[in-house]
């Protein structure tokens, strides 16, 4: 039906900038191989089948000089990311000559691409749905495997479809509760649609429920899990973070975007990532005298998913370390007794007492005593969440979280309109919002403002 002319031809530098081997300029739209044409010399370009790569050179109309030896390949519409007509130019010269063919295209006919314009094509002629857009976006910041794994099965339309099929059932269910005002001569009806649609809803309800279970490992998965080391001074903290940053295990740092004084360090443990909370904090205090206030960690307890509490177990308990433990107490967290290669003088019983006997560790950190031990802690407290749901379905968007809360909200809003005595009709107000909202998720029903804040979110050239 919606054959489309309304998209100019679009150009950008698709390789990430830097001096790689090879940069690649993309063009799509109806326009993308005679305006390549014009300043290509090789083959006729327009006549090749598509899906080839091709030889040639890049030469500057205006004056005749070569810019670049390049390959171009041809993809011809529709079996194309965009669905349009794509040329892709590999050139191997360096940013320049790079540059200079996207400014030859540009003033030939080309439009810059805007960030995710390539991407929203896709979207916006079908070829993927907005849950698969959003996975372009996520596999291009993915941090660990297993966030990229997640990414690429929204992007195999795994969430879409079993949003659609969430869908399916409350239109379904909308129909039936429809035949049953329309014909109500079939028997005592109010009672029937009312009972038919508060089952249908606390069906439908309950899967929603599931999936936003899934959502706390969606959001380990895609953020890391916030997570605060603290303690008194000369506790071992810095040595914990030392342990946990070995080397081959540090995926990011020094993250692009956060200021100095919040560094945020990421972390592979045992396959949960882990983002290290005012690691400069623990760092910077390093050569002078700890000032390490409890208010500052406050700060950081607030901030984490997890809070590992230091203890020095050859002193005895401060009332510092009694205020910290107080303040973690509703927190996850595990209490670590450290430096146990030393004469004890910490009272294990009051820590005990006070923690719980399960959530203590005890180390020798620079013995490697223990430490593996709270690694496999971790695991064991967060590991769950992301494992259990390893074949199902995850949500790890805050966007899909945001749509399936409203979705269960109006949910609620049906079952509480039924117990109120509410007509029907009035019920299945909410139930079409619910609809609504869940196809909001896949872009089935889309708002402008929506695509424009997504897509403005990609890399240019994606
Ligand atoms: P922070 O101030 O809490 O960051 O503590 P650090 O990690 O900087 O450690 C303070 C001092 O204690 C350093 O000299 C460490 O080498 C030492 N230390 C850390 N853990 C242990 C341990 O388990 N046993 C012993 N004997 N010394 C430790
Ligand atoms: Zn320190």
């Amino acid at each position: 039906v919606e054959e489309q002319t309304e998209y100019d031809t679009i150009a950008a530098i698709s390789t990430p900038p830097g001096e790689g081997a090879i940069s690649i300029v993309r063009l799509s739209g109806d326009d993308a191989l005679p305006i390549v044409m014009k300043m290509f010399k090789g083959k006729d370009l327009t006549k090749v089948p598509t899906h080839t790569i091709n030889y040639g050179h890049i030469i500057d109309p205006k004056n005749g000089e070569t810019v670049d030896e390049v390959m171009v390949t041809v993809m011809r519409a529709p079996k194309t990311y965009t669905r349009e007509d794509i040329v892709e130019i590999n050139c191997h010269g360096g940013i320049v000559p790079t540059n200079k063919i996207l400014q030859l295209l540009l003033t030939n006919g080309a439009r810059m691409a805007n960030p995710g314009e390539f991407t929203e094509r896709a979207f916006l002629h079908g070829r993927i749905d907005l849950t698969q857009a959003e996975s372009v976006l996520d596999i291009i910041k993915a941090k660990t495997d297993r966030s990229a794994k997640l990414a690429l099965d929204h992007l195999g339309g795994s969430l879409a479809k079993l949003i659609r099929g969430l869908r399916e059932e409350i239109l379904d269910t909308l129909s039936k509760v429809e035949v049953n005002i329309d014909y109500p001569e079939y028997d005592g009806t109010e009672m029937i649609t009312t009972k038919l649609l508060k089952e249908r809803t606390i069906e439908v309800k309950k899967k929603i429920d599931k999936l936003l279970e899934t959502a706390q490992g969606g959001k380990i998965l895609r953020e890391g899990l916030a997570t605060a080391i603290i303690g008194r001074p000369n506790v071992g903290k810095s040595s914990l973070l030392n342990y946990l940053l070995h080397e081959d295990k540090a995926i990011v740092t020094d993250v692009a975007g956060t200021t100095r004084d919040v560094i945020e360090e990421y972390v592979n443990i045992k396959g949960i990532p882990l983002k290290l909370i005012d690691t400069a904090g623990i760092r910077e205090t390093e050569d002078k005298v700890e000032k390490i206030g409890v208010e500052r960690s406050r700060k950081a307890i607030d901030q984490g998913d997890l809070v590992i509490l230091v203890l020095n177990a050859s002193e005895p308990l401060t009332d510092e370390d009694r205020q910290l433990i107080d303040l973690t107490k509703d927190k996850q967290r595990i209490v670590i007794l450290n430096k146990t290669d030393l004469p004890q003088k910490i009272e294990i019983d009051e820590v005990e007492g006070l923690v719980g006997k399960e959530n203590i560790i005890q180390t020798s950190i620079p013995n490697n005593i223990g430490v593996d031990d709270v690694e496999q802690r971790i695991k064991d407290m967060f590991a769950n969440g992301i494992e259990s749901s390893q074949n199902a379905v995850i949500i790890n968007n805050a966007r899909h979280v945001a749509l399936l809360n409203k979705a269960a909200d109006s949910l609620d809003a049906v079952l509480v309109g039924i117990k109120n005595g509410m007509p029907v009709d009035l019920c299945q107000t909410d139930m079409r919002d619910a609809w609504e909202d869940l196809g909001e998720i896949t872009g089935d029903s889309y708002k402008d403002e929506l695509l424009d804040e997504l897509f403005s979110k990609f890399c240019l050239g994606k």
